[in-house]
């Protein structure tokens, strides 16, 4: 698929809302009114266009260099959207069991997986080491140590990289920051230091990377100027002292737009370019671990207005998706685009809630929209990250269809859980056990 250069001014999401309103209700040349009739709402839509132009555009930002594109599965863990990312040649960076095996069910292939996360169990190792996953992203002593342990066990070789904290401030939200000292990922230098030095005690663990991942949704280059310089001088450092070091992975963390007109993304030929001067000396495999930037813009959450309640100062414009579809706003005070479906010109200005009971159920305050009236469908933009990967079953609501959008054409990825999959797994007591 030929990267179409004007692709995103296309998007619903591009961060345009004048630009959107001639075509405003088609994403992926998909008419979202017209899939309401067929999707029940709130669904999620993904444009498979979308993400494929950023895969691509990510690639020829690196062209030249030995890249290995890891999508970081948390972002949007379906697997039509891993199937998607491997059919462009796209790794994943996993954080637990279920996302290796839904990227495996995916088609991506084991050596194009690592494993990152501070909390991997002996259990999840053997089961990776057994799948054979490329290498394991190690953020602590015991952890390494277990490795160690359980390749030996099993009579393998566990590659490994040392994940780096490099204690810069990513200048993001601070639940979503991960690359200072106080932040529970990686090791210091220091630490990371003595890994190495005892490295060839290890039988059964190849210790030959450096891993760094500083936090998210970041849209300054600063930050990333600073870690990857510290990594940098760190990788020589290495080398000097006589280690081989075959990877240098540098996260992900790519910020997007939320905000039209407020986020300035950074540009990926300047990301590009500060990566390529910063390890100009390393001849290596680069491995980037993008979530977000990959699939955030790609998304949106389409629901449909409950009712319009007037309160005693202000009108909420109750809509049936809630936080339990999209946790965002209430968990990161997250700000996303709402654009309604409809063409009225005439404004108001609402609180934009959900079913669920919670104040902290609100995607927006005092928001100016186009009057809206019971049944109006709304676009929830930049909601193809973090929303349907996070979602839950609060207040027994179940989880959302998903469908992916392809040049005009739609296909469901999900079906819109029913109750009897909400419950399964769940009984009334019927026999007691002693323990
Ligand atoms: C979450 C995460 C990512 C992806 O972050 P984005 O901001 O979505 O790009 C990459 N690497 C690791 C280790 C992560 O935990």
């Amino acid at each position: 698929m030929p990267v179409e250069a004007g692709w995103e001014a296309e998007s619903p999401t591009n961060g345009n809302m004048e630009g959107r309103v001639a075509g405003a209700h088609r994403f992926d040349g998909v008419d979202l009114r017209a899939l309401a009739v067929q999707v029940p709402t709130p669904f999620y839509a993904y444009s498979a266009n979308a993400i494929r132009y950023r895969v691509s555009r990510l690639r020829q930002a690196f062209h030249g260099l030995d890249l290995r594109i890891c999508y970081a599965v948390k972002a949007n863990s379906n697997i039509a959207i891993l199937h998607l990312m491997s059919q462009q040649g796209v790794g994943a960076d996993i954080v637990s069991l279920g996302e290796m095996q839904r990227s495996l069910k995916a088609g991506v292939p084991a050596d194009r997986i690592v494993f990152s996360g501070v909390g991997k169990t002996g259990e999840e190792m053997a089961a990776a080491l057994e799948a054979g996953v490329w290498r394991f992203n190690v953020e602590s002593a015991d952890e390494l140590s277990l490795l160690q342990a359980i390749a030996q066990g099993k009579g393998v070789v566990a590659r490994a990289a040392a994940r780096i904290n490099p204690d810069v401030d990513a200048q993001t939200h601070a639940k979503i920051s991960t690359g200072k000292a106080e932040n529970k990922f990686g090791v210091s230098i220091d630490e990371a230091r003595r890994w190495f030095a005892g490295a060839a005690q290890m039988s059964h663990v190849l210790l030959d990377g450096l891993h760094a991942h500083i936090g998210s949704q970041i849209l300054s280059l600063d930050p990333f100027g600073k870690a990857l310089r510290r990594v940098e001088d760190f990788r020589r450092e290495l080398v000097e002292d006589g280690h081989a070091i075959a990877s240098v992975d540098i996260g992900g963390g790519l910020g997007v737009t939320y905000r039209p007109g407020l986020d300035r993304p950074i540009a990926i030929q300047d990301y590009a370019a500060l990566v390529r001067e910063t390890f100009a000396d390393f001849k290596g495999i680069l491995v980037l671990e993008p979530g977000r930037h990959l699939v955030a813009e790609a998304g949106v959450l389409v629901t449909r207005v409950v009712r319009i309640k007037q309160g005693s100062d202000r009108s909420f414009l109750i809509v049936d998706a809630a936080m339990n579809d999209l946790l965002r706003p209430s968990l990161y005070d997250a700000w996303h685009e709402i654009v309604p479906l409809h063409d009225r010109t005439e404004m108001a200005r609402y609180d934009i809630v959900g079913p669920v009971c919670e104040t902290g159920d609100t995607f927006a305050q005092a928001r100016p929209l186009p009057r809206c009236g019971a049944d109006d469908l709304l676009l929830i933009g930049g909601a193809g990250a973090y929303g349907a990967s996070m979602a839950s079953n609060y207040n027994s609501r179940p989880l959302t269809a998903e469908v992916l959008l392809d040049d005009g054409r739609y296909s469901v990825i999900r079906r819109r859980q029913s109750f009897a999959d909400m419950i399964a797994g769940e009984q009334i007591p019927q026999d007691w056990h002693e323990a």
